[in-house]
């Protein structure tokens, strides 16, 4: 009966030695109370005292047990009244009597509700310690007042280790945005969710997604906030890792595409240093005439500037391409993009007798982008038409490279649109072009659609590709532009990614 509080409370040996000494304090108590109540002469209700053995008892015992102290404070009552007063039940006394029994009942009816409401709170906690999630309450000044049983396993403190600590302080939490911005959230919406980085005990990281709730009062006070946080450490560095794979295919497939340039390259380059070496030639001549003509020198040497930089930007050109890098996202003009592709597709255009039909819209809102990864989506779509279109007669064959602003998008976006007048593809197999490994070449491999479209759907567009209606093939990039906030550096950004590029 008595005792299973403590032994809830906790069942070492000291607890138990506690719980014996307060019941023997409260019976020492109650012993007191009824010697004085049955010897003493004063007129008092002193029977009223029991309440105090109740609401000390109450911390020692449980339910039955509260019950049985209480029945037996209004039994010691009754029992120093009848001694008192036996033969004399006078009206004073019997309402002094009726007093203390009353204060003691009810002061044990309202401890036994008490403790059942504590009893539902506290099975209501224990249902939170069966979320594998981490989940703890904060007062308003970040002041941990709840642990549970997955934040014990999460960060390796126990609930003792962390009640009355400053969670953001304990944890090291790295917030997503400004502390207070997440704080005005919270307060305006009630709600915030985001993702955190926080440091266990034994001092690895973990990544949460956490979510917060407001708990107010009945007069809407602000009383903590409830924080549920799910480790996604493993998720976010699968995420990564897919990530770099992607990075790396597309490099891959960049150098392969590469590999079907290299001749033409190889002239693009070797042009010019024939042509440096014809001038270098005649400047020689220039000026080993007796009348060395300086004019003409001057000329030559200028020519010879132009091609030994012409040869040296295709070089460049190429080593950005060939660069394994990060992707790295900057405000990106898409008519540059372009420019700088036409450079290395020039020799292919003229090897296939290809003409070339460029568009490009001066001034175009940039795009956020890696400026090399876009590259290889336009060399890639470029390719493919020149190559499409050795299937019809040469006289015919055009390539139409434009870029331009979208008007009839909701955001402010940019087309890159690339379009030839080969034999095209049937409606029915398009949705097939943008699967890995689809290819009808000979020497293909079939990925530079499906790594183009990751590329472009990694910078928030999409690419789609459909029959032009002079027959061919029309693959058009929708880029959304940056924000105007993105905007801001973006000329010195769009800059500096193109001396990276070159
Ligand atoms: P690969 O070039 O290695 O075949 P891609 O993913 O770049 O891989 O292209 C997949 C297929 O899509 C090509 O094999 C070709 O059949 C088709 N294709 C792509 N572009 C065109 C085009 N402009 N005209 C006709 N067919 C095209």
């Amino acid at each position: 009966m008595f005792g299973r509080r403590g032994a809830i409370s906790g069942g070492s040996a000291a607890a138990r030695r506690g719980n014996r000494l307060g019941l023997a304090l409260v019976a020492v108590l109650a012993a007191t109370i009824f010697l004085i109540d049955t010897l003493s002469p004063l007129d008092m209700a002193i029977a009223v005292l029991y309440v105090v053995v109740v609401l000390f008892a109450a911390e020692f015992v449980e339910r039955q047990g509260l019950l049985f102290v209480g029945g037996a404070c209004i039994g010691l009552t009754l029992v120093s009244y009848t001694i008192m007063h036996v033969g004399d039940y006078g009206f004073a006394a019997t309402m002094r009597c009726t007093v203390s029994v009353a204060a003691i009942t009810v002061t044990t009816l309202l401890l036994l509700r008490d403790r059942e409401a504590t009893r539902s709170l506290r099975e209501q906690a224990d249902l939170l310690d069966l979320s594998h999630d981490a989940i703890f309450v904060r007062d308003p000044k970040d002041t941990i007042t709840y642990w549970n049983r997955g934040a014990e396993q999460l960060y390796g403190w126990t609930r003792q280790d962390t009640l009355g600590r400053q969670a953001a302080v304990l944890l090291k939490t790295a917030f997503p945005a400004r502390r207070e911005a997440i704080m005005a959230e919270l307060q305006r919406t009630g709600h915030w969710e985001g993702e955190l980085v926080q440091t266990r005990r034994d001092g690895t990281e973990v990544v949460t997604l956490s979510r917060w709730s407001i708990q107010r009062d009945a007069r809407g006070r602000w009383l903590g906030t409830l924080e549920t946080n799910h480790d996604i450490t493993e998720r976010k560095r699968a995420e990564a890792e897919l990530h770099r794979a992607q990075v790396d295919l597309a490099h891959v497939t960049r150098v392969s595409t590469m590999g079907e340039l290299t001749a033409s390259i190889a002239h693009e380059v070797n042009q010019p240093l024939a042509a440096i070496v014809t001038n270098g030639e005649a400047c020689l001549r220039w000026l080993g005439r007796p009348v060395p003509d300086i004019a003409e020198a001057d000329a030559t040497v200028k020519r010879m500037i132009a091609n030994a930089r012409r040869a040296s930007e295709v070089v460049a050109r190429l080593r950005a391409l060939a660069r394994r890098s990060d992707p790295e996202h900057v405000a990106v003009d898409a008519s540059e993009v372009v420019e700088d592709c036409v450079m290395l597709l020039e020799r292919e255009l003229a090897n296939h007798r290809v003409r070339l039909d460029l568009a490009l819209e001066r001034g175009l809102p940039p795009v956020r982008g890696d400026r090399v990864q876009l590259q290889q989506v336009v060399i890639n779509l470029a390719l493919n038409a020149i190559q499409a279109m050795d299937a019809v007669p040469a006289e015919g064959r055009v390539l139409r490279i434009a870029a331009v602003r979208m008007a009839d998008e909701a955001a402010p976006s940019v087309a890159i649109t690339v379009r030839d007048n080969g034999p095209g593809v049937a409606e029915e197999a398009i949705p097939a072009l943008f699967t890995a490994f689809y290819t009808t070449k000979k020497n293909g491999i079939g990925i530079g659609l499906s790594i183009s479209r990751s590329i472009v759907e990694a910078h928030g567009g999409r690419i789609s590709g459909a029959r032009a209606r002079a027959g061919g093939m029309c693959f058009t990039v929708a880029l959304p532009a940056a924000a105007p906030d993105q905007d801001a550096g973006a000329d010195a950004a769009a800059a500096t990614s193109r001396k990276a590029a070159s």
